[in-house]
């Protein structure tokens, strides 16, 4: 059989066949845990104890889009849908600034009412503002253009997960106007542009195999990203994957370990699904070799409504609070959390 994780510890240039055998690893605690020890190291080596965190701010839930794992797909129409202003959005920033936060995060579904313009004034306001913090936009699939257009509005960032990297499960996923190959293309655009640049994936989403998973290492080993976020599946009562169960902590934990080796100084974040489905989730990840976390400041009386999966937490409390909590939890466990823009080291 040979000791594959051996193998990848040594070199991790691994084909699409040898990440699948590695996966069929992750429920072995052994394999798991010598992963996660050699992931551990090189995190601390590319960041020392440091966790950057971003200011996230969801600032629409109105989509254009369907895909039936999201809570606030156009299909579901008992979603209460928001939109926050410029000022909004501005106060976000400014409540996030004296927290310490030096990234933000305007995230949303695919909502056209942000025109291309209108997207552009607010990154320019903040972009004036804080001239000292990154903005991340994370709004989706656009032209070319308009990504070059908020670029050069201020913007440095942009997360678009490619959710998955097989052709078949993409269209599972999604509804037949949506395509892998728009959203790939779009993640180059990002790059070429100067972006930097996250994509990323669900874990054990509907009909998700390990020659899925191990697509998405490849793809993640070819796009170089600077960052990956990857969190569990959880269904939401109100889409056509209500019944499916959620991805699991073990699998998602072993993975952020594989990706860490696999890409040595990305920005790795745990994630708020991975702290829905266990207690302890955002802790285990930062343990597991993921080095940013993402709180929210999105403004309380619209956080309930961003409602991507059921029982989604931190949706009660405020910014402070939530920071507060999430500093306490990091430094449980032996890191810190530190009020710097957090680049990655690429
Ligand atoms: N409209 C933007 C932002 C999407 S929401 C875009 O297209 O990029 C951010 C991420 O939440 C998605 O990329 C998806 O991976 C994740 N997500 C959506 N529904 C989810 C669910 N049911 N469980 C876990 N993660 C989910």
């Amino acid at each position: 059989m040979g000791d594959i994780i051996g193998k990848y510890l040594e070199n991790p240039d691994f084909t699409k066949e040898e990440f699948a055998e590695l996966l069929g690893f992750a429920s072995d605690p052994e394999a798991a845990g010598r992963l996660r020890e050699e992931a551990v190291r090189i995190r601390k080596l590319h960041y020392g104890e440091k966790v950057y965190t971003r200011g996230l701010i969801e600032f629409t839930n109105y989509c254009r889009n369907d895909c039936y794992y999201c809570g606030i797909r156009r299909g579901n129409l008992h979603a209460r849908r928001y939109r926050l202003t410029k000022e909004e959005i501005l106060d976000c920033c400014d409540r996030g600034y004296e927290l310490g936060f030096r990234t933000f995060v305007l995230q949303g579904g695919e909502d056209r009412w942000f025109t291309d313009e209108r997207m552009a004034e607010i990154i320019r306001a903040i972009r004036s503002r804080y001239p000292d913090c990154a903005i991340t936009l994370s709004v989706g699939e656009r032209p070319y253009e308009s990504y070059r257009l908020w670029k050069e509005a201020g913007a440095d960032r942009y997360l678009l997960r490619h959710e998955t990297a097989n052709e078949a499960h993409y269209r599972k996923l999604h509804p037949s106007g949506m395509s892998l190959a728009v959203r790939k293309l779009c993640l180059y655009d990002l790059k070429l542009l100067g972006y930097q640049v996250g994509a990323g994936f669900m874990v054990g989403s509907p009909g998700q195999t390990a020659e899925c998973l191990a697509e998405d290492l490849v793809f993640l080993k070819e796009l170089q990203p600077h960052m990956v976020g990857i969190g569990p599946f959880i269904p939401h009562h109100e889409t056509v994957f209500a019944k499916e169960p959620a991805g699991s902590v073990e699998q998602t934990l072993f993975l952020l370990s594989v990706i860490r080796i696999l890409l040595p100084k990305v920005l790795l974040p745990a994630t708020t699904a991975l702290g829905t489905l266990d207690p302890r989730g955002r802790e285990k990840g930062l343990e597991a070799g993921a080095n940013v976390v993402m709180p929210n400041l999105s403004p309380v009386k619209n956080r309930k409504h961003y409602d991507l999966y059921d029982n989604k937490i931190c949706t009660g409390e405020e910014a402070a609070e939530c920071r507060g909590c999430l500093s306490r939890r990091v430094e449980s466990v032996g890191y810190y959390l530190v009020n710097e823009r957090g680049d990655a080291k690429i």
